[in-house]
């Protein structure tokens, strides 16, 4: 089968040619239909820090995707050949406290799907069919193909309540953009979400931010003014991974104010503790998704009417993959979907 992967130990990705996945007993064989691009693709691509201490070489990557289950494992219940699935990119170990407790995003053991082991560019998938989530058939293959990302989105926004407050978002990367969206729909007031980056800002203004700020032109305790909040943030979601955006969401917290960080920073961050503890600021990390009340949150949202499909700016035949790579890599993109028809 195709198969997009990492062959060398250098930047790039490759196409290539694999031998189809087996199905374990407890597995589900899925072919690929739609795949997007991940950031943590693009960290592969670039063969980051990251990537050099994490990814094993070679290996299919991606995450991301849509696609129909064509094969299934003896042992498996629920599924049917011909189902539409995305699917949990997190493989979880069932057998930690967490997991047996239910709290799978908490698993100690997990493995990632296209990160440790082979992943979704390609024909021919098989996960664990506890990692698949059957797609409702309004939600199109394109749409599940972001649901990883947009459950990141889900998983940090839904963190605290946000009706009635006033949200700060760091960050209008994909992830940042898709939880503007969600504080938006659920009820929050202000929706202010920072970048540096106008064209990801102009996006997510047409996803629902109700005020964006490029910081490298204008000041947040400026468009606070603006907007009159004397007082500061009641909630906020830190999407950039970068120590300045979280220093300046600190600042400019609401006292009891709620930060979710999902963004991830390059290294150890210093902040001013002070800001914290006399604020008595809450500071919740937040990794993956929760298995699987996000995904249901997510369908659900999309079924009350959530429009994500301008999140989508390109479409590539995955032959085109690296004009997909390249314009993921520029910045100058919302989310890349690569088409495996
Ligand atoms: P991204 O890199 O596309 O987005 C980050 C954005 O931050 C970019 O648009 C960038 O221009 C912007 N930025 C740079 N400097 C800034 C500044 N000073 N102020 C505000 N914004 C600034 O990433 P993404 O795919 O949207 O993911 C968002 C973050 O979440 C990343 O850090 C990613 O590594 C992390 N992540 C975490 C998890 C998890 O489970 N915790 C999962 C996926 C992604
Ligand atoms: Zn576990």
């Amino acid at each position: 089968m195709k198969a997009l992967a990492k062959l060398k130990r250098e930047e790039g990705i490759w196409m290539t040619d694999r031998p189809q996945p087996e199905v374990g007993h407890n597995d589900l064989l899925i072919k690929i239909n739609k795949t997007a691009i991940c950031g943590t693709d693009i960290h592969i691509y670039n063969w980051d820090e990251w990537s050099q201490k994490t990814i094993p070489v070679p290996m299919v990557t991606g995450h991301e995707y849509a696609g129909e289950v064509v094969g299934i494992g003896e042992e498996v219940v629920g599924f049917e050949i011909g189902d539409r699935v995305s699917g949990e990119g997190h493989i979880t170990c069932g057998h930690c406290r967490n997991c047996r407790a239910g709290r799978r995003h908490l698993c100690r053991n997990t493995v990632g799907v296209g990160v440790n082991r082979d992943g979704a560019f390609a024909e021919y998938l098989v996960i664990p069919a506890f990692n698949a989530f059957k797609l409702p058939d309004e939600i199109s293959d394109e749409l599940a193909a972001i649901f990883d990302p947009f459950g990141n989105a889900v998983h940090t926004a839904l963190a605290f309540d946000l009706v009635g407050e006033d949200v700060l978002i760091t960050g209008a990367g994909p992830i940042g953009i898709m939880a503007a969206a969600v504080a938006k729909h659920v009820g929050a007031r202000h929706v202010v979400i920072t970048d540096i980056n106008d064209y990801r800002l102009s996006l997510a203004k047409q996803m629902g931010a109700t005020r964006t700020v490029n910081v490298a032109k204008e000041q947040l305790e400026e468009v606070m003014k603006q907007l009159k909040m004397e007082e500061g943030f009641d909630v906020g979601l830190e999407m950039s991974g970068v120590p300045v955006a979280f220093k300046s969401m600190l600042k400019n917290m609401n006292h009891g104010g709620k930060i979710a960080m999902l963004g991830i920073p390059p290294g150890e961050m210093a902040i001013d503790w002070s800001e914290v503890i006399f604020k008595g600021l809450d500071i919740k990390g937040i990794y993956g998704r929760e298995m699987f009340e996000t995904w249901y949150k997510m369908a659900s949202l999309i079924q009350s009417g959530l429009d994500l499909t301008p999140m989508i700016t390109h479409r590539f035949h995955v032959d085109d993959f690296q004009q997909g790579f390249d314009i993921m890599r520029s910045g100058q993109s919302g989310k890349v979907v690569l088409n495996w028809d």
